[in-house]
C-alpha cells in the first residue's frame, strides 16, 4: 500500500517530499500564474504567461511586462484596507455600534 499523498493539482508531483507549509505556498502561486489573466487592454480574460513577468493576451495578440506570477493591479493601502474591513465581520459589526 502506498503512502497517503498530500495536497492536489500541482503539489502532487513532490510526493511527500518539501514539507506541507512549502508546497502549500507554492500551490497558491503556481495556481495563480497558470489561470488566465484579465488583460490591461481589452479586458478580456485571455492572458496567458509566457515566462517570469510576460505575459501574452490570445485575444489581442499583445505581449507584455507585468508582475512574475500575477498580472496583478497596484492595490492602494486605502483599498486594502477597505477590502480588509468587508472581509472581516467582526470589524463591520463594531463600525455599526450594534450591541
Ligand atoms: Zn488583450
Amino acid at each position: 500500500m502506498a503512502e497517503k499523498v498530500w495536497g492536489t493539482g500541482s503539489v502532487k508531483r513532490f510526493g511527500t517530499r518539501y514539507g506541507r507549509t512549502t508546497k502549500s505556498k507554492f500551490d497558491k502561486i503556481e495556481k495563480e500564474q497558470r489561470r488566465l489573466h484579465k488583460c490591461p487592454y481589452c479586458t478580456k480574460i485571455k492572458v496567458k504567461r509566457q515566462s517570469f513577468g510576460i505575459w501574452h493576451c490570445q485575444n489581442c495578440n499583445s505581449t507584455f511586462t507585468s508582475r512574475a506570477y500575477t498580472v496583478g493591479e497596484k492595490v492602494s493601502i486605502v483599498e486594502r484596507a477597505q477590502q480588509l474591513i468587508a472581509e472581516t465581520p467582526e470589524i463591520k459589526t463594531t463600525q455599526e455600534g450594534e450591541e
